[in-house]
Formats: C-alpha cells, sequence, structure tokens
C-alpha cells in the first residue's frame, strides 16, 4: 500500500501533468484514475444522498456530484453506468472463509439428493478411483427428498471412494460403504463411546455416524499447505462476486492467520479487506497473540476477540430461558461452566480488547449482556464497540435497554430465518419462534445492529430479502413487526459493520475520503419489489478503486 508521501507526490504529479497537456484536450481540469456517471450511486451517507458521479483517486474517493463533474475532472478511466445503481461494498461482519483440501465439496446450499450425487460423481472423475471425498454442510430440511442421504446413495455416485459427508452443524455424517469397509466398520461393531452408528431395521449400517463421525474421517489424509493456500485465495476471491468487499473472519487460529498473511502479501491477488477473529481457545495461546490484536493494514487485520457462549439451532444447543417445543425441560447449554464464561469475558475486558461473542439463546444473550454490563460498570472502557455475533432469540426488553445503554452491539444474520426456518419451527414456538433474529426491536431500543452472514448462505442479498421480507423458505413471514426497510438492511450490510470494525471513516459509507469499495447492481435495489431482491445480479465490484469483479 502506498504510503501518505507517496500518495501525495502522485497527486501532485498527476496535477502537474495535468497541468502540461495541450489545452484543447482538457483545459484546466483535474486528472483522476476513476470516473464513474450516469448512475444512480447511493451514497449510504447519513440522509442517503444520492449522486450522478462518483470521482477516484489513488483507491479514494475525491468527489461526488452531479454530471458537470465531468467538466472538473478527467480520468484515465471513465465508465458510463448507465443509469445503474451504485452503492458501498456489502460488509459481511461475521463470516467464516477457508481453504479447503480439494478432496472437499461444498453442500452448504445443495437442494437434493440428486445434486448431491452430481457433485459427488464429479469430484470421483476428478480425483480418480480410491481417492477419500469430504464435504460439509447439507441439510434434510433443505433436501428435496425430504430425507437424510444414505450410505447407498454415495455409493450410486461413487462405488469406488470412500466418501464422508457431515451435515451442517457437524453433529453426524453420511459415509460410503467403501468408507465404512475402510474403516472396519461392519454391521456388528460396536458403538463407539458417545457415538451411534445407525443401523436399520434389520440391523444393516445405515451409513449415518452420529457424534462420532471421526471413528471414519480420522482415516481421510491430510491436506497440504500448498492446496489449502490455493483454496483459500479461491474462496475468498469468490466473495468478490457476491458485492462483499470486507470481511470479518469470526473465528481463526493464529496459524490460520499466517496463511492469511502470505495470501494477501502475494503480489497482483484480487481479494475482499478481511479483519480476523482469534478465538479465546486457551490463554497461553492467546497470549502470544496479544502483541498483535489490531495489528494490519486496510487489506488484512486482527480483530475483535471471538467468544463462544453457547451453542446453536442445529444441535439443538442454543442455551434458552425456557424449555424448547416437545423436548422436556431441555434448554440447550453453555459452552463453559457459566462462572468460566463470566471470568473469559473480564480477562478479555480488562485486557482492553474488543469482542465479539457468540450468542444465541435468549439465556446466554442476557448471561453475556449482565457480565458486560458488571465488566464495564466496574471498569469502564471509552468506545469499546465490543458486540454479541447472531442475537437469534429476542431477549427481555431490559437486557436491549442494558445494551443500548452500555453501547453493546449486535452483528446479526437475518437470513437464518430464511435458511433455518425448519429449525426455529422444530424447536420454538409461540412468541419466540415469531421474533427470531430481531432487528427491528433491537434498534428500536437504541442498539446498534449491523447485518452479516455467517455463511448461510454467504451471499448478502439473502439476509437484506429476509430482513426487508421476514420471510422463510416456505413463504411463511415470522414476526413482520421485526422488519427494517430496505435502506437500514443496506446500511446493516455497509456503514454499520464499518463501525463494528472502527472502520466507518474510511468505508462502509461513498464519501469524499473514504476508500473507493463499490458494487454495482443490475437492478435499483431501492425500488425493486422486495421479492425480488434475491434475483439482482452484482454487475461490477471495486476495491480501492480497482475493478476486481465483472460479471
Ligand atoms: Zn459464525
Amino acid at each position: 500500500m502506498k504510503n501518505l508521501s507517496s500518495t501525495f507526490v502522485i497527486s501532485i504529479l498527476g496535477l502537474l501533468l495535468a497541468a502540461c497537456q495541450p489545452a484543447d484536450e482538457s483545459p484546466n481540469k483535474i486528472a483522476a484514475d476513476l470516473i464513474l456517471n450516469n448512475g444512480k450511486i447511493v451514497s449510504v451517507d447519513e440522509t442517503f444522498s444520492i449522486f450522478d458521479t462518483i470521482v477516484v483517486t489513488d483507491g479514494r474517493i475525491v468527489e461526488l456530484g452531479d454530471a458537470s463533474l465531468l467538466d472538473k475532472y478527467e480520468a484515465a478511466t471513465m465508465r458510463d453506468l448507465g443509469g445503474k445503481t451504485l452503492i458501498p461494498g456489502f460488509i459481511d461482519s461475521h463470516t467464516h472463509i477457508r481453504g479447503r483440501p480439494e478432496r472437499y465439496i461444498e453442500l452448504g446450499e445443495v437442494s437434493s439428493i440428486a445434486e448431491m450425487q452430481d457433485l459427488i460423481r464429479a469430484k470421483a472423475a476428478e480425483l480418480g478411483d480410491g481417492e477419500w471425498i469430504t464435504g460439509y454442510g447439507w441439510s434434510e430440511d433443505e433436501l428435496a427428498e425430504g430425507r437424510r442421504p444414505l450410505r447407498g446413495d454415495l455409493d450410486i455416485a461413487a462405488p469406488n471412494n470412500p466418501i464422508t459427508l457431515t451435515r451442517a452443524g457437524g453433529h453426524s455424517a453420511v459415509v460410503s460403504t467403501s468408507a465404512l469397509g475402510l474403516a472396519e466398520i461392519n454391521n456388528n461393531t460396536p458403538d463407539p463411546e458417545g457415538g451411534v452408528i445407525e443401523r436399520d431395521e434389520n440391523g444393516v449400517a445405515n451409513g449415518i455416524i452420529r457424534e462420532r463421525q471421526g471413528i471414519v474421517g480420522r482415516l481421510v489424509p491430510d491436506s497440504t499447505y500448498e492446496e489449502l493456500l490455493a483454496s483459500l485465495e479461491i474462496n475468498l476471491g469468490d466473495l468478490l462476486s457476491k458485492g462483499i468487499t470486507s470481511i470479518t473472519d469470526a473465528s481463526k487460529r493464529p496459524d490460520e492467520y499466517a496463511m492469511f498473511e502470505e495470501l494477501y502479501a502475494k503480489p497482483g491477488v484480487k481479494l475482499p479487506r478481511s479483519a480476523i477473529q482469534f478465538q479465546w481457545f486457551d490463554p497461553e495461546g492467546i497470549a502470544e497473540v496479544k502483541a498483535r490484536v489490531g495489528d494490519g493494514n486496510e487489506f488484512l487485520k486482527i480483530g475483535p476477540i471471538k467468544v463462544f457462549a453457547d451453542g446453536g439451532f442445529t444441535g439443538p444447543a442454543a442455551f434458552t430461558k425456557e424449555p424448547y417445543l416437545n423436548q422436556g425441560d431441555y434448554r440447550g447449554y453453555l459452552n463453559m461452566p457459566a462462572e468460566e464464561l463470566v471470568s473469559h469475558i473480564n480477562e478479555i475486558h480488562d485486557a482492553g480488547w474488543q469482542m465479539g461473542i457468540h450468542a444465541i439463546g435468549d439465556a446466554a444473550i442476557e448471561l453475556v449482556v449482565d457480565t458486560l454490563v458488571d465488566a464495564l460498570t466496574r471498569n469502564p472502557r471509552e468506545d469499546h464497540r465490543t458486540y454479541l455475533n447472531h442475537f437469534s432469540m429476542r431477549p427481555s426488553d431490559a437486557t436491549m435497554e442494558k445494551m443500548a445503554e452500555h453501547g453493546i452491539h449486535i452483528t446479526q444474520q437475518p437470513n437464518f430465518t430464511y435458511t433455518l426456518e425448519g429449525r426455529y419451527v422444530a424447536n420454538l414456538d409461540g412468541w419466540r419462534l415469531e421474533h427470531n433474529n430481531p432487528v427491528r426491536s433491537p434498534m428500536d431500543h437504541g442498539i446498534h445492529v449491523a447485518i452479516s452472514s455467517d455463511i448461510l448462505p454467504i451471499g448478502p442479498l439473502v439476509g437484506i430479502y429476509a430482513a426487508v421480507t421476514r420471510k422463510g423458505m416456505s413463504g411463511r413471514v415470522f414476526g413482520a413487526d421485526e422488519a427494517i426497510t430496505i435502506e437500514e438492511a443496506i446500511a446493516g450490510y455497509t456503514i454499520k459493520g464499518a463501525y463494528l470494525g472502527f472502520e466507518e471513516d474510511i468505508k462502509g459509507s461513498l464519501e469524499p475520503g473514504k476508500l473507493a469499495d463499490m458494487i454495482v447492481l443490475s437492478r435499483d435495489i431501492l425500488t425493486v419489489d422486495p421479492e425480488e431482491i434475491m434475483d439482482i445480479e452484482i454487475e461490477q465490484t471495486y476495491v480501492g478503486g480497482e475493478l476486481v469483479y465483472q460479471n
């Protein structure tokens, strides 16, 4: 990245060069790198101002205005937006991106067993017989067949490959006959401690292994650093096609951060900007990282510390105030004893670090908020910007009032209402079902709410659609009173995310001096029928004024 003085020199050189040009070509025009004009440029500034033309130099926005800016500036690259809508690039303030082995298949967006079989067939052809195939993210709730895939389904697609495919949530996997054979699991193998080898009514293993799928997974060969690095570059780069120009990766180990550092140091890579959250995995391990919190630059930096309070709704394991629907007195659980969680939060707070705390169930949310309020009362910190990830259940009004008062923020996933509809309907009821993943109510309490994906799925338009419509996959509307406007949803996915990263002065809106991170949309997101929000295509993505994706 250029430092200030070289930027300054280049600007001066640009001015001198412009001044030296023949008068008939560009009398007194100021040189810029990029001008986009004839667009509907949605700035997402305080008043959501709309402009026609934007001028960019050295990766930053110089000026926005009407077509008269063309008389003032000239640029090496001029593009006519043809009336298209330009908005700030999306900032996904809670996601998880990693490099995957070549043998891995992403199953998070698969909608049928038949589609899963096509992916397996293609991967088997790519890798050859005998090679392990792995995958993650299927859920019977989203499969057209309405059932789980079993080993026979995998065998049909690739009879000569050992296969293990983990269900979304990670509590079970389906494995192929070849994989069972290599793991020496037969119909008489006893269940592993804490796990289940599922068998059909005839006592035959059906390929599903619950909780202890490692009895097969341990046989999968390790992947190489090189293949993971190459895959990380592809997976991060893919975000640009979804209009995402910045992410906060919500949970990484220091060695994984080193991989990000190597990638971002490569010349010419086209990537979104990343902030990495280290998980509070062990106090000694984190101590080595301590000196580096806040390190980095505008492309890669170390973000807040990640803390896990409870689980999610796939187990279900979110920690709730009232028992789950039809599950006796089961209320989920905390990830660690409450005293341990409280002491971790206090320790991190006292170290002066920002936290992003995973809290999904209403009981977990209320415990975390009370702990933070105690910590802030005992040891006040200005502008700590600690936030809760998820906030999937609506807590008491008193809790939201405390959050507003103490500046405890949220990064929320309205897309969960859409993709996890089946989980909520299975586990919750009444008021707490209707108010799943609330956005309106915390905003009305004065809480800062950013919007993010948590990769379910990654595309921001699903979250924006669900935030505005409150619709699940089936079309059912959940708690219409939690809906927000399209402007609020866009702000949630841009400037509000920038704020959580202490970067509202450099990104999140299109204003002079800010980074020229911006996207061109196929349709006007401000006026489109909400039912068609998910059909909008990302036509171009710019990071720092550079065109990094073109549809
Ligand atoms: Zn997450």
